[in-house]
């Protein structure tokens, strides 16, 4: 009997062999690859005596047409029972209420860490020369930073209204036809997100936690969330971190806490990207990070994500990239990213054996030159096969 993930006393979450999961098939694209990747998926969780039971729920423009709420409450209440989720790329409703349906989700259920893993897969067309040297992972706060949607539109009165404000106030200039926004910053918010990235590092055995900031021009925001970083080492995690300035650069057995500005952060992940293995890093920062990133180890076609908050066991894993509309419906795209975005899952649920299943028989199709249109364009001697001829290749590697 299938059933639904709840989690302990301690948070952690129960998994049984048979879980219900939601997930939204998404729009544009969605309709290609949501069943490629499930192929999969059932296949290699099969293999290890596991079923999942899918379970649809309605979001996008199949949820409108349906019931005429972009993103029905039934939807995110299913979401919030069920804990952890799955869900293709969804089309941001243009006039509509809503800025856009992910942030919206990622709101509601306060999933305050936007989790990117970035590695090589062996045989992906790279335009680096050694893609292999990539293996981060990047934690970017999700809820806050200039995110959180509070802008100001130039000359309105509201604009005009803070204009003064601050000039009264704090002697401010802002020049006149200003659009104001504001970026904020908390100890909550980045603390949250900073054990979160050092509980992985530890779970995970990684090196070093890297802190991406951009503290040098924005001290009080950006610069805060470094010595946030630095301090709750000191206070809560001397046993098992030790920061830069406390080691030379030499952590011996312990995980090193460093940081970077953001400029040289992202010149260096793509000149010496041994030297980045766990990045914790903010919101606008993070964003940036994870496209620029993905791009040397295959782009976005391929590029898994998910939104979690640890505190409350919420976990919704997607595709990064959108519904490539001009393709919708062709079965061409790369389902990549969303079955990438499931082993995240079945690793996040302890299923370790068939996530790595699944990589290992990606690995294999592509090392075969059997691949999407996406690869095959990038490669020589390439076998360009459909959405779900990608799928059905993989399942038969497994
Ligand atoms: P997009 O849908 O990500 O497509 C941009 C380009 O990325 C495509 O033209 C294609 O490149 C490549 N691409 C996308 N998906 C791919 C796949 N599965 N396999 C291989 N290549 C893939 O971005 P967009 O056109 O800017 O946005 C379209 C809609 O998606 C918008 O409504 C946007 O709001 C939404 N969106 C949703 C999400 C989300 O749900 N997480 C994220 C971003 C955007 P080539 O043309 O070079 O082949």
């Amino acid at each position: 009997m299938a059933d639904i993930i709840t989690t302990d006393a301690a948070g952690v979450l129960k998994v049984s062999d048979n879980p219900i999961i939601p997930y939204i098939e998404g729009d544009g694209t969605g309709v290609d690859i949501w069943p490629a990747a499930q192929l999969v998926m059932d296949a290699a969780a099969r293999k290890h005596g596991k079923s999942i039971a899918w379970k649809e729920v309605l979001a996008g423009e199949k949820a409108f047409r349906e019931t005429g709420s972009w993103l029905p409450d039934e939807t995110v209440e299913t979401f919030r029972t069920h804990l952890i989720g799955i869900k293709g790329p969804l089309t941001t409703p243009i006039g509509g209420g809503m800025r856009s349906l992910n942030v919206a989700l990622r709101q509601i259920l306060d999933l305050y860490v936007c989790l990117r893993p970035v590695r090589y897969f062996q045989g992906v067309p790279s335009p680096v020369l050694h893609p292999e040297w990539v293996d981060m992972v990047i934690f970017r706060e999700n809820t806050e930073d200039v995110y959180v949607g509070m802008e100001l539109e130039h000359d309105t009165p509201e604009a005009e209204k803070l204009r003064a404000y601050v000039k009264d106030t704090f002697g401010w200039d802002i020049r006149e036809h200003a659009g104001i926004g504001v970026k904020p910053i908390s100890k909550f918010g980045s603390e949250r997100l900073l054990r979160a990235a050092f509980k992985y590092a530890v779970d995970r055995g990684r090196k070093s936690v890297t802190l991406v900031h951009k503290g040098n021009v924005q001290k009080y925001t950006e610069g805060y969330f470094m010595k946030l970083g630095y301090q709750l080492v000191k206070d809560e995690y001397a046993d098992t971190f030790v920061g830069w300035d406390d080691c030379g650069g030499d952590p011996g057995d312990k995980i090193l806490v460093k940081d970077a500005i953001a400029d040289i952060a992202l010149q260096q992940v793509l000149l010496r990207p041994k030297e980045y293995d766990v990045v914790a890093t903010t919101n606008l920062n993070g964003d940036y990070m994870s496209d620029a990133l993905a791009a040397q180890v295959g782009g976005i076609g391929i590029a898994p994500g998910a939104n979690i908050n640890y505190t409350t066991g919420h976990g919704i894993f997607e595709a990064t990239h959108g519904t490539a509309p001009k393709y919708a419906g062709q079965d061409k795209v790369n389902p990549g990213s969303v079955l990438l975005s499931g082993v995240l899952m079945f690793e996040h649920l302890g299923w370790h054996d068939a996530a790595a299943d699944i990589i290992r028989a990606m690995e294999a199709t592509i090392a075969e030159k059997i691949v999407t249109y996406d690869f095959a364009r990038l490669m020589e001697g390439a076998t360009e096969v459909k959405c779900s001829e990608f799928g059905a290749a993989i399942v038969d590697r497994l």
